[in-house]
């Protein structure tokens, strides 16, 4: 059996991987607690989620998965993008991060507020070698905040298919079956199954 270390220090989404890895004949370890943060500092989330499955696989000698995740918005040419952490500020809280979302789009129409989550998840081995997956999920930025689930900007998100609910208000496994994190990780169970 393989063992890999995971990167995320987020027991919410540890606990999400950890589910959809489940069926693999694969062991996964917490990110021990000694090894610092690493400095998410790449310009694409591909270049963040290598940069930490290199550096916890160089901290701990085991094979280490990886994630990064942004929200494109079409009417933002893309922003927050891989910048969606710190999209109003270093210290930026999720409310705000949303509330400056909804500012920025002030007066743009609902169909012109299309916008979509992309999780990539690396894995890097100690031999060197590599590879990353993806997921994505589609949606519109709504005009108001709504739901208590989740994180983030799932209160102002609404995936496509759901009928105007926010993320926020899926249950987590509702959202776990649609979202580019769920997305990612079964593109990833699936290429850990062929090695
Ligand atoms: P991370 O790379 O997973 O840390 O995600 C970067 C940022 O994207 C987070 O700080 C959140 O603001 C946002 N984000 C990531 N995943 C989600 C999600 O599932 N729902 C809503 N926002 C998310």
């Amino acid at each position: 059996m393989k063992t890999y270390v995971l990167a995320t220090a987020n027991p919410d989404k540890a606990r999400e991987i950890e589910a959809i890895l489940a069926g693999l004949d694969i062991a996964l370890v917490p990110r021990p607690l000694e090894v610092p943060e690493v400095i998410e500092d790449g310009e694409t989330l591909e270049d963040n989620a290598l940069l930490k499955a290199r550096a916890l696989c160089e901290a701990t000698g085991m094979a280490a998965i990886a994630d990064d995740t942004g929200l494109f918005v079409d009417a933002l040419d893309g922003a927050p993008g891989v910048y969606s952490a710190r999209y109003a500020g270093e210290e930026a809280t999720y409310a705000d991060n949303c509330a400056k979302m909804l500012r920025e789009l002030t007066g743009v129409a609902l169909e012109s507020r299309t916008a979509r989550f992309r999780t990539v998840a690396a894995v890097a081995y100690p031999d060197g070698s590599w590879f990353v997956v993806d997921g994505e999920v589609e949606g519109v930025i709504a005009e108001s905040a709504r739901g208590s689930h989740g994180f983030g900007y799932d209160p102002i998100f609404l995936p496509e298919g759901q009928r105007g609910r926010a993320m926020a208000e899926l249950s987590p496994d509702e959202k776990h079956a649609l979202s580019h994190r769920g997305n990612a990780f079964r593109a990833l169970a699936d290429a850990l199954a062929e090695r």
